[in-house]
C-alpha cells in the first residue's frame, strides 16, 4: 500500500465514521503524525493531499520542519503533539505552528515569553490525563467530574494558562489508554469532551478544538466528538 493508498482509506474511514454520528468530515481535521518518518515520506503524503502534520519529538521536527517546507507544494501547518522540556520551549515556538501538549502552567508560562519575544501568537491545546496512567503526561484529568479537587486545580490552570499572553488555547487534546477495550478508549474521549464543555460553559474559555483519536481508536474518537484526529501508522506503515 502507498501512502497515497493510505491517506484515501483513512479519509475515507473518517467519512464513514462521520456518517454514522451525522457530522459532516470537513468538522475533522486529519493531522498525520510523521515521528521517525523521513522528509521525502511527508512531502509523498503532503502531494496525496495531507496539509497537517505532527511531531513528539522537537529535535527531529526542526530538523525536517525547514526541509519539508522547501520542498512541499502547499502551506504544512505543523503541530507538536509530545512533551516538551522546558529548554527546548524557545524551538518550539520558532518552528511549530501549534502545540497540542501543553501539559502544565510552567511550559505554558515559558511558550507565552517566546511567543511574546518573537511577537507571535502561539495556538495551543492543554494535554489532560484523562486516564489517569502514570506514564501519560498531561495536567491531571482523571475522574475530573467527581474528584472535587482534581477539577479545583485544573479550572485554577487552564484560567491561568488561558491568561497568559501571545498563547491561544483552542482546545485539548489527550491519548486513550493503549489497547483498552472499547468501552474504557470510549469513555476517556466523552469524559475529555464533557470536559470542553464545562470548561467553556464556567470559564468562559472557548474551547473548538477536541484533538482525541489515533490509529487504533480514531473512529471511536469521531463518535465521540473528536474535531482533530493524529494518526501515524495508519498513514505512514509501522515505525520501525
Ligand atoms: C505517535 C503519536 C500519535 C499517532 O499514533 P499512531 O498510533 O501511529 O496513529 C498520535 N498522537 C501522539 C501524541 C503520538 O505521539
Amino acid at each position: 500500500m502507498s501512502i497515497r493508498d493510505n491517506v484515501k482509506r483513512v479519509q475515507d474511514c473518517i467519512a464513514a465514521s462521520c456518517a454514522r454520528v451525522d457530522r459532516d468530515p470537513s468538522s475533522v481535521t486529519l493531522v498525520a503524525v510523521s515521528k521517525l518518518k523521513t522528509v521525502a515520506e511527508i512531502i509523498e503524503a503532503a502531494d496525496a493531499g495531507l496539509q497537517h502534520f505532527g511531531e513528539n519529538r522537537v529535535e527531529e521536527g526542526v530538523e525536517k520542519i525547514p526541509q519539508v517546507n522547501e520542498s512541499a507544494r502547499g502551506n504544512i501547518t505543523w503541530h507538536m503533539v509530545g512533551h516538551i522540556q522546558s529548554r527546548k520551549a524557545k524551538q518550539v515556538v520558532q518552528r511549530f505552528d501549534i502545540v497540542q501538549s501543553v501539559d502544565s502552567l510552567k511550559l505554558a508560562k515559558r511558550l507565552s515569553r517566546f511567543a511574546v519575544e518573537s511577537g507571535r501568537v502561539l495556538s495551543a491545546h492543554l494535554e489532560i490525563n484523562i486516564s489517569g496512567e502514570a506514564s501519560k503526561y498531561g495536567l491531571a484529568g482523571y475522574n475530573w467530574y467527581q474528584d472535587h479537587s482534581v477539577k479545583a486545580r485544573l479550572w485554577r490552570e487552564a484560567s491561568e494558562i488561558a491568561a497568559l499572553p501571545n498563547i491561544e488555547i483552542r482546545g485539548l487534546m489527550t491519548m486513550a489508554p493503549y489497547g483498552a477495550e472499547e468501552k474504557t478508549v470510549r469513555r476517556v474521549f466523552s469524559d475529555l469532551r464533557d470536559l470542553r464543555d464545562e470548561l467553556t460553559r464556567e470559564i468562559e474559555l472557548p474551547l473548538p478544538e477536541l484533538s482525541m483519536g489515533m490509529t487504533d481508536d480514531y473512529q471511536i474518537a469521531i463518535e465521540e466528538g473528536a474535531t482533530m484526529i493524529r494518526i501515524g501508522r495508519a498513514l505512514f506503515g509501522e515505525r520501525v
